[in-house]
């Protein structure tokens, strides 16, 4: 038996219209489950369209996707009385909210307020300790019911997460790309590399655009397109392809840079990860490809080199390099990737231009 939860969404400057109609279905008891920022960003456009359903609870998640926030909602006898959740915010109010709804065995719908993760629709949520470390990745029994995307609220939240989201977003087509290279795929994983080019060409094409709107504070096409990119063909992809295909070398780079534990509070998610694209194109010997995302990434100030993540070229990166190698996203790919193999690509990219 196979299943399959490709993304439902509304996404428009009146997507909250369609909140009734939507969720018309599951009930008239509705939780909230929020991100301070993002519930005070959305809340004037949203009350008026809960206006005919009652709020039986509303919280804010917490500050991290943490077992502790996820336990104290859970236990709350408010929100076990609601037909269904809405989580207002960004991946780890959403993470939460999925979590909660989960436990409870109700429907989750989403509104994402910022455009950085696929967290809105997928059917997994990334858990952390409440340090912020990351603790797991818990797996869902299904995916949001359906996702609200208002890009007037995108635009107007801080543009970094956009512009990171942009960076972890091309990963995923080259991650996925990459390691199902010599499978022959099943017709779900196959779907989700398929629908992985939107996770690339558009931003390749209206990135740049995009994000310049969005520091402008304006809704474009651009910005909608790269939006859908973002959340609706990366969570498409995430919840299509064999797990083995979600990632590979830019996101073990990721985890190894990490073991700096400077280099989170200095630097996004995304971020970290474009360069990882960059050394995993490069080492896979994909030179159009990486001339394309090289100049991408010096055009919107994405990570090009060392520096550009606060390290010095001469450092031998021995720690980095030994955490990367055995990350658990380089278990399947075409071939092996040594720790040197890694070191000199690295170096090499420091010379390109
Ligand atoms: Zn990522």
């Amino acid at each position: 038996m196979v299943q399959n939860y490709l993304p439902r969404y509304t996404l428009g400057t009146d997507a909250f219209e369609k909140i009734p109609e939507v969720t018309s279905g599951y009930g008239r008891k509705v939780g909230l489950l929020y991100g301070e920022k993002a519930y005070g960003a959305c809340k004037d456009k949203l009350l008026k369209q809960l206006k005919d359903l009652t709020i039986v609870h509303e919280e804010v998640y917490g500050k991290e996707a943490s077992y502790a926030n996820i336990e104290r909602i859970v236990k709350n006898d408010e929100i076990k009385d609601a037909d269904f959740l809405l989580g207002i915010g960004g991946g780890k109010c959403l993470d939460v909210t999925k979590v909660v709804g989960d436990m409870l065995n109700k429907p989750v719908f989403t509104v994402a307020s910022i455009a950085s993760t696929c967290a809105a629709v997928t059917k997994i949520s990334i858990l952390h300790n409440d340090d912020g470390s990351f603790k797991e990745i818990y797996r869902l029994k299904s995916a949001p019911v359906h996702c609200f995307i208002d890009p007037e609220i995108i635009v107007n939240a801080p543009s970094q997460y956009f512009w990171a989201g942009m960076g972890d977003t091309m990963a995923k087509h080259v991650e996925c790309v990459f390691s199902s290279k010599n499978d022959t795929l099943d017709f779900e994983s196959e779907l989700g590399r398929t629908i992985s080019i939107l996770c690339y060409e558009p931003i390749l094409a209206k990135g740049e655009k995009a994000y310049q709107d969005v520091k402008d504070h304006v809704v474009s096409q651009e910005v909608e397109d790269v939006i859908k990119s973002i959340i609706i063909a990366t969570g498409a992809v995430s919840i299509s392809v064999d797990p083995a295909y979600n990632s590979a070398l830019a996101h073990a780079l990721y985890y190894g840079l990490t073991v700096r534990e400077w280099m989170e509070r200095k630097h996004l998610h995304g971020e970290i990860v474009s360069y990882g694209t960059l050394v995993q194109l490069l080492i896979d010997k994909q030179y159009n490809e990486l001339r394309r995302v090289y100049d991408f990434n010096r055009k919107v100030g994405l990570p090009v080199c060392l520096k550009d993540l606060d390290l010095e070229r001469n450092d031998p990166l021995d720690d980095v390099l030994d955490a990367t190698i055995v990350n658990p996203e380089l278990d399947h790919i075409p071939y092996p990737i040594t720790k040197e193999m890694v070191r000199e690509t690295i170096l090499n990219l420091e010379d390109y231009r």
